[in-house]
């Protein structure tokens, strides 16, 4: 008989490694965070087409890879981060195994370009299903910039498996508020098909905390410290009146790593013993610092779980020092909560309001609405809008409703999210592709999609322009403008804002540029397009008034870049228009002074049927 045994070839090895670290577009979502920890970046910006079905690009402006680095990175077991067995025990990075680039490259089509600061000029991979089909010289920034597209697309049976957007959103959302929660020390950006979903600037802790999960949670928060000789463990819990009937805010790292242990939230649990109901999760972000040696990371492939050499003790700690913070705070755990009178009908019903639904960003809970609910609606708006005079709401009217509305504290930033938080349904509803609907505590919200969104980037990208901080997506094929003089020397006048506003640009000859990357928010548009709007835009803006050029660039590209009315936005998006509007400073105005959204009271909608 002849031999039969064969080495598999490479692709196929690394595309069964992938299926360990490469479980959904969040598990890329990660590793790539993650290597950018690793490669001491401050500033990491995400963005993501379809739910990272279409498109993930992680960029950091870390210590970047020479040409040869970036060729071996994609090569399984290939890692800067261990070179002898005893370095294991001192693992101070993210990643070591060095399987996840290999794993990603085999199963996507994966852009990468990177840049070590000494050097003038970087590096350019581009890679399908593990082959590299293009390395080249780039001049692009310092740092590493990875693109991923079509994952899975080699491997339909894996890509069929993917769930809806939605839930491949959430999954993404959640690892990159592991990451971000557990670097409160660095800046960081998370775009969703064109729109911002976070944009963080370092701080501290509770600010993150705050930026992540809304104000609301300021006063939530109780501070966790206790330093013992075998370990330190500090951050903040959720007072138990915050307590959740659904998990996922419950973060845990140590040393600086996110874990899942069942071990440790079973002892925070157990200290709220009484304080909460048996079904509620309490918040927690809790960091342990503890020597390396005392710890097993390697006992998962992705890494989320560890194993604490003396569980124990450490159970024991941790329960003391989140017992020892609640009682900081006047919240005696001595009451039983299924018996005391203190818990009486009214404060269940407090839990469980405030349970219900957690409100923020993507986590407006969806609920459907009928095809006969959307046609009662449009009915009715129709009524009250247009047709029927006897029904018609008198300009004036309508103007003091805005007016009360918008004096109101309740729909400043925070008060908006919590007045949600109370409600049980809320529904979005985009009407004749202008405006959205959704219900508010007083009454019918309708929000004008491109005047909202307007003053949402600009709001935004003033934000750049002021701290130089932004994010940039690579264009898929950089295109070439040729201007005439005098346009090209307004351009060299501008050429550092419109960099900051997000515009990866070189000269390309006389009068012409390149645009090698493009801001994230700018819609599918295309990019030679928005750029030449842009100039444009701001020619006619600067004509008209004289404000500050920052101003100026800022009105120009919201104007352009804005959702135009017509477009189909899903609900998603939707609440993410209503969340960012109302983090805005001035939300109820689009840039040029227009009002961004009315309020139908209750009350008023009562009279239109008496
Ligand atoms: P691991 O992180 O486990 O080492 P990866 O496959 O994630 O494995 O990465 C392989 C190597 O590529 C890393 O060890 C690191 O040297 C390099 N690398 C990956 N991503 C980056 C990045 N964003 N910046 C700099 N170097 C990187
Ligand atoms: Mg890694």
């Amino acid at each position: 008989m002849t031999d039969v045994i064969q080495l598999l070839p490479d692709s196929i090895a690394n595309q069964i490694a992938a299926g360990e670290v490469v479980q959904r577009p969040a598990s890329v979502v990660k590793e790539l965070m993650e290597n950018a920890l690793d490669a001491n970046a401050d500033e990491i910006n995400v963005i993501i087409k379809e739910a990272g079905k279409a498109l993930i690009q992680v960029t950091d402006n870390g210590m970047g890879m020479s040409e040869t680095d970036a060729r071996m990175s994609l090569e399984r077991h290939a890692t800067s981060k261990i070179k002898t067995a005893e370095d294991l025990f001192k693992i101070k990075t993210m990643g070591f195994r060095g399987e996840a680039l290999a794993s990603i490259a085999a199963v996507s089509q994966m852009e990468m370009r990177t840049r070590i600061g000494s050097r003038d000029i970087g590096s350019q991979l581009e890679v399908d299903s593990s082959e590299v089909k293009l390395q080249r010289p780039i001049a692009c920034s310092t740092g590493t910039s990875v693109i991923v597209k079509n994952l899975f697309y080699n491997i339909p049976a894996r890509r069929n498996f993917l769930k809806s957007n939605g839930v491949e959103m959430r999954h993404i959302v959640e690892e990159f508020q592991k990451v971000s929660l557990g670097r409160p020390d660095l800046n960081f950006s998370l775009f969703q098909n064109d729109l911002a979903s976070y944009q963080l600037t370092k701080g501290k802790l509770t600010q993150r905390i705050v930026q992540l999960f809304g104000k609301n949670y300021q006063s939530q928060l109780a501070a966790v410290n206790e330093s013992t000789p075998h370990l330190k463990i500090n951050g903040f819990i959720g007072k138990p009146e915050s307590a959740k009937k659904t998990r996922g805010e419950q973060f845990f790292y140590v040393n600086n790593r996110y874990i899942k242990s069942g071990y440790l939230n079973h002892a925070i649990i157990s200290a709220y013993e009484g304080l909460i109901p048996k079904d509620q999760f309490p918040f927690y972000v809790l960091f342990i610092d503890i020597d390396p040696a005392h710890i097993d990371v390697n006992v998962h492939p992705t890494k989320t779980e560890i194993k604490f050499v003396d569980e124990r003790t450490v159970y024991a700690i941790v329960r003391s020092a989140v017992k020892q913070a609640l009682g900081a705070h006047n919240l005696s755990p001595s009451i039983d909560f299924e018996l005391d009178v203190n818990f009486g009908k009214e404060q269940l019903h407090k839990f469980e309001t405030f349970s219900e639904k957690d409100y923020g960003q993507f986590r407006t809970p969806q609920t459907k609405t009928s095809p006969e609910d959307i046609r009662s609606l449009e009915n009715f708006y129709e009524k009250v809008l247009q047709n029927d005079p006897s029904r018609k709401i008198g300009n004036d009217e309508l103007e003091l409703t805005f007016q009360s509305a918008a004096n109101a504290p309740e729909y400043g930033h925070i008060g908006f999210q919590e007045k949600q938080q109370e409600q049980t349904k809320v529904f979005t509803f985009q009407l004749h592709g202008k405006y959205i609907l959704t219900q508010v505590k007083s009454g019918l919200m309708l929000v004008d999609i491109n005047k909202a969104h307007e003053r949402i980037l600009f709001e935004n990208y003033l934000n750049r322009l002021s701290t130089g901080k932004y994010a940039s997506q690579q264009s898929l094929f950089p295109q070439t403008i040729t201007f005439n003089p005098s346009d090209f020397a307004l351009l060299e006048d501008i050429r550092d804002e419109i960099k900051k506003l997000g515009f990866d640009i070189e000269d390309f000859g006389k009068n012409s540029i390149i645009i090698n990357g493009y801001p994230p928010d700018v819609g599918d548009q295309d990019e030679k397009q928005v750029f030449e709007g842009l100039i444009e835009q701001y020619k006619i803006f600067k004509s008209e008034l004289t404000l500050p050029k920052e101003e100026h660039l800022a009105r120009s590209l919201a104007h352009r870049s804005a959702i135009k009315p017509g477009k189909f936005i899903g609900g998603e998006e939707m609440n993410a228009i209503i969340d960012n509007l109302f983090a805005c400073k001035t939300p109820n105005f689009s840039p040029d002074g227009q009002v961004t959204f009315f309020i139908l009271d209750l009350n008023k909608i009562e009279t239109l049927f008496n």
